[in-house]
């Protein structure tokens, strides 16, 4: 059968289906012309490419479907309308180019209309899939709910195939499976995937749904709750508070981006709270910090080693070494422009001038001065802050210095580094020794400010009362300048030209209305006061002008003179009795020498013999390394016994008990050691030890003596107790250049180096007794 072929472009006619068309292309117009002309019989084949014109043979389908046409629509434009209705499908056998037309000779492909068992199963199914795509798709036409009626399996399937959304190749598909069996398979297979799509699309589209209408509902809520707020009066508030806010922002010059992108973000953030929700009060907070930190501002900070030197001598008397010291590592800080020389530590008892040297060397370096205590510090959040999510959160010790200094290359002093503490909080000496590290501190970040803020301007000055507390690694990083403590007669300058001046000013005094003679202030220093520095000494000098302010006001008198006589008016009796050493020469007693934490001090150590089983007994709160060292001492008497003059057998018959008196205080160390030997050497030979004496040294198992700490401390209080003669280690002789000539000269002091050297002198009958064969 030869009939005018007419190729399709995105459509397809299925058998049964009347289809309307529109028809414009010369050649298929020309076809249309003359299928007209015969019994009205087309041939529709569907082009495989959509995009071609003018299509070729081989462009075509291999099947295809017999058309009646059933009426022609003429269009001003040229082109035709037409309504047809298909008849068959059909196999192309050639297709012929006509020139003005195409022509195929085509043979018709019967339909098989019986309905077995299975197809009908495949027809159920597939009318069943066609029901739940078409309550899915929106685009569905009523209309195509009629194949559910259709018993034809044929048509059926060719029904649904047209009435689906699907790509051309899908339907040609269709079109091709001549076994109805087939057919239906791949209509429900098509139907099964076009499902899945639209659940997919559906899902999509439900989240872009709930998402736009939680946008909205949020912006509805926002505007009614801003519209409450202008009820109650808050929005001016708000608005008035985030506009100065922005006037803050933009008054802080040079500010780095991130910085100011980050506080806008906050500001804006703030805009759109309700300024009494608790979040909106967490805000404003961060932004007061971020606001008040001196990202940019700077001090002008300079160095001029003439004036520094100038202000330190101004400020302080004496402390020759330790200004030199500190003029010397201001040069080194100068010639190294940046800061990465290492961070200076100020070692001492308290009141000895750390604090009030570090004011001075920021006075004459150009830099504010800001301080922090360190002491108790045992959490690393202290250093560094608490994350803002922490209700009451703040930042750390560090940042909140920086905002008091109000610049970023302040003189920062970091007090009593010695009393941090380390548990299960974290270590705050880590999150220290970051902060003071050159490599990183230009980023050191709070946990709460959470942008990185630069402290490499910042001068870092530490202090501490004892070195050996100071944990290692910070230790490592700093350069230490020891304070050792001061003599009466440097007291006694202090109190003349800077404390007493001080005071009277302070307590709104004039020289003519007080006076306090040269006696009385050695008075106050030797009575009043026991310490390393002169920080009670201020104190008092302070409660005696405060008196006295009292006195000339209730108008008692015009003019104070404070005197011998009247000094316990001011002060009260006296309240430090000197632990002046023994006044005679006793068995088992020696004085010792210790450094505390107020500076040096004597101690007796008293030993006791009873009959025993050969036991040692310590007490008066000593520390381990103490402990230690008094049972080297006992192991190297033991082992010498004869030599030492003791009777046989002491370490089975006799209990020995050493006591430190003074007992709240805490010992520890090993320079005790000589001075515990010589005590018990003295117990158990009977033999007195002189009170005029005392010792400092390590002792070892062979009864040398090894050098210890403080010397000049330890010096300084024995001469205040009244000792005459003092015995150091050997290796210690080099720390008596520290000491005041005038002290010096008093002294006999006898540099040791085995515990032989010392007992003959120590022990009152011992010289003639002892065999000597060290
Ligand atoms: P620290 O920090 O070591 O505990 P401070 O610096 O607080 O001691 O000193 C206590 C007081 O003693 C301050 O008023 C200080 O000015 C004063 N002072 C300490 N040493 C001297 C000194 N050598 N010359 C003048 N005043 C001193």
């Amino acid at each position: 059968m030869q009939l005018p072929l007419l190729p399709l472009r995105g459509v397809l006619v299925f058998p049964s289906m009347v289809v309307p068309l529109e028809i414009g292309r010369k050649k298929s117009l020309h076809a249309l012309e003359q299928a007209m002309l015969g019994d009205r019989s087309l041939l529709f084949v569907a082009q495989k490419d959509t995009r071609q014109d003018a299509p070729e043979p081989d462009d075509l389908y291999q099947v295809g479907v017999i058309a009646e046409v059933k009426q022609v629509l003429k269009m001003p434009t040229g082109g035709s309308k037409v309504v047809v209705e298909g008849r068959a499908r059909c196999r192309v056998l050639a297709i012929h180019d006509q020139g003005d037309m195409l022509s195929a000779e085509v043979e018709e492909v019967a339909e098989q209309p019986d309905v077995t068992d299975e197809v009908e199963a495949l027809m159920h199914a597939a009318v069943d899939l066609f029901e739940v795509y078409i309550k899915n798709s929106r685009k569905m036409p009523g209309e195509a709910s009629v194949a559910m009626n259709i018993d034809d399996p044929s048509r059926l399937a060719d029904t649904i195939a047209t009435n689906l959304d699907i790509r051309t190749q899908d339907k040609q598909d269709v079109l091709e499976a001549f076994d109805v069996h087939d057919r239906l398979t791949r209509v429900s297979d098509i139907l099964s995937r076009q499902i899945e799509l639209l659940e997919i699309e559906k899902r999509i589209s439900g989240r872009v749904r709930r998402q736009m209408e939680r946008t909205q509902k949020e912006y509805y809520l926002r505007e009614q709750l801003k519209a409450i707020q202008r009820e109650l009066g808050e929005a001016d508030e708000t608005e008035g508070e985030v506009a100065e806010l922005r006037d803050r922002l933009a008054a802080m010059e040079d500010l780095a981006e991130p910085i100011h992108d980050k506080i806008e973000r906050e500001i804006n953030r703030l805009a759109k709270m309700s300024p009494m929700s608790a979040e909106a009060v967490v805000v404003r907070t961060y932004l007061d910090w971020l606001l008040d930190l001196p990202w940019t501002i700077r001090s002008d900070a300079h160095m001029s080693l003439a004036e520094a030197e100038d202000i330190l001598e101004a400020d302080h008397f004496g402390l020759k070494r330790v200004k030199e010291r500190i003029l010397e590592y201001l040069a080194v800080q100068s010639l190294s422009s940046n800061l990465k020389s290492p961070i200076l530590c100020l070692v001492g008892p308290p009141g000895v001038g750390k604090t009030s040297l570090a004011r001075s060397i920021a006075r004459a370096t150009g830099r504010r001065f800001v301080r922090i205590s360190l002491g108790g510090v045992r959490d690393e959040a202290e250093i560094r802050g608490h994350r803002r999510t922490y209700i009451g959160a703040m930042p750390g010790r560090i940042i909140q210095g920086i905002r008091q200094a109000g610049t970023k290359n302040p003189l920062f002093l970091l007090d009593e580094v010695d009393k941090m503490a380390t548990d299960f909080r974290g270590d705050p000496s880590a999150a220290l020794l970051e902060v003071l590290d050159p490599e990183q501190n230009h980023h050191f970040s709070d946990h709460y400010v959470e942008l990185p803020f630069d402290l490499s301007d910042v001068m870092f000055i530490t202090t501490a009362n004892v070195l050996h507390l100071i944990p290692r690694p910070l230790l490592d990083r700093m350069e230490t300048i020891t304070i050792p403590g001061y003599t009466e007669e440097e007291k006694l300058n202090i109190a003349e030209r800077y404390l007493w001046p001080r005071q009277v000013e302070q307590h709104g005094l004039t020289d003519s209305q007080i006076h306090i003679g040269r006696p009385v202030l050695t008075r106050v220093i030797a009575q009043y006061t026991r310490e390393a520095g002169v920080r009670h000494l201020e104190r008092e000098l302070g409660t005696i002008c405060r008196k006295a302010a009292r006195e000339i006001v209730e108008g008692k008198k015009s003019r104070v003179r404070v005197t011998m006589q009247n000094l316990s008016r001011y002060l009260g009796h006296p309240r430090v009795r000197h632990w002046a050493a023994e006044q005679n020469p006793e068995v088992g007693v020696v004085t010792g020498l210790a450094v505390t934490e107020v500076g040096g001090d004597i101690m007796a150590i008293e030993v006791t013999t009873m009959p025993g089983k050969g036991q040692l007994t310590l007490t008066g709160q000593l520390g381990d390394v103490m402990q230690e060292s008094a049972r080297a001492g006992y192991s190297y008497i033991r082992s010498h016994r004869e030599h030492l003059g003791i009777s046989e057998g002491f370490d089975e018959s006799t209990d020995l008990h050493i006591h430190v008196p003074e007992g709240a205080i805490p010992k520890d160390g090993p320079s005790a050691g000589i001075a515990m030997a010589t005590a018990m050497i003295s117990a158990l030979s009977g033999q007195r030890v002189r009170a005029d004496i005392a010792m400092t040294g390590e002792i070892t198992l062979r009864g040398r003596v090894l050098p210890v700490g403080g010397i000049k401390e330890k010096i300084l209080a024995a001469h205040r107790a009244g000792i005459t003669e003092i015995f150091i280690p050997e290796k210690n002789q080099q720390d008596l250049e520290e000491l005041p000539a005038n002290i010096r000269r008093q002294l006999t002091i006898h540099a040791v180096s085995h515990l032989d050297e010392v007992l003959p002198l120590a022990l009152e009958s011992a010289s003639s007794e002892t065999p000597s064969e060290s």
